[in-house]
């Protein structure tokens, strides 16, 4: 009867992510699909609050752009500020984790981990069935559990049409809070699990996933927490006053 809960996208939140372990104390275990630093105030505490789990995490654009691993260039100005502010905030055994973490992993079999969609793992986003039918050829696992828009979706292949690609039958399944979505055998799933720390599907809850491999079904969930609390700290570290905002809106 094990639960998993996967959490991504926590940017530097950790009211959010501890919120977000509260709600989920029956998982056993956790998993995290990347960007755990980047535009919040506590990017040493989600690290270690991640590590304290002992979570198979993957890297974010935001956790190797802090890093100094990718260039920051194609930031807005808000995210580049923000990553430069990370840099200068993390400490050096913080860093040296980021900088072991991999782009994409399988923690189990059948599933595989990555921040964006695998095609390419650091950057790629997903938002139409036509991207999906492009990412659902550039991997073999049967669930892909993803993050980086910050907007939870899921989308369905079957598993014949895989060689498809884009032409493939894709079907978008839209996420609704605390009601499981039976997996399909014959189906093959990208499962982006929302943002914990910055969410922006209109929603400013903590959005995660829980994972039943038993009986083979994903619950999405949201989580209140104390977003001012964090927008307080955001500004004691000056922290630009947009990323403040968009919090509280969560966009
Ligand atoms: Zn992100």
């Amino acid at each position: 009867m094990t639960k998993i809960g996967i959490t991504g996208d926590i940017h530097g939140n950790r009211t959010a992510l501890r919120a977000v372990i509260k709600h989920g104390v029956g998982c056993d275990v956790w998993w995290c699909v990347g960007d755990l630093v980047g535009y919040g105030p506590d990017p040493n505490h989600c690290l270690e609050i991640i590590g304290s789990l002992g979570a198979f995490t993957v890297a974010g654009n935001h956790d190797l752009g802090s890093i100094g691993r990718i260039s920051i260039e194609s930031f807005n100005d808000d995210a580049r500020t923000a990553c430069e502010w990370t840099s200068g905030t993390l400490t050096q055994p913080n860093m040296d984790l980021l900088g072991k973490l991999p782009v994409k992993l399988s923690p189990a079999h059948d599933i595989l981990l990555s921040h964006g969609g695998p095609v390419d793992p650091v950057w790629n986003y997903i938002f139409s069935s036509e991207e999906a039918g492009l990412n659902f050829i550039s991997f073999k696992e049967r669930l892909c559990f993803h993050g980086h828009s910050h907007v939870p979706m899921v989308f369905r292949t079957e598993k014949e049409g895989v060689n498809i690609g884009a032409r493939a039958d894709v079907e978008y399944i839209p996420p609704e809070w605390g009601v499981p979505v039976e997996l399909r055998e014959d189906s093959r799933y990208l499962i982006n699990v929302g943002s914990v720390g910055q969410p922006r599907d209109n929603d400013p809850r903590a959005c995660y996933v829980i994972f039943d491999p038993d009986e083979d079904m994903i619950t999405f969930h949201r989580v209140e927490y104390s977003i001012e609390e964090v927008q307080e700290r955001m500004a004691f570290a000056g922290l630009p006053e947009r990323l403040i905002v968009r919090l509280a809106v969560g966009k």
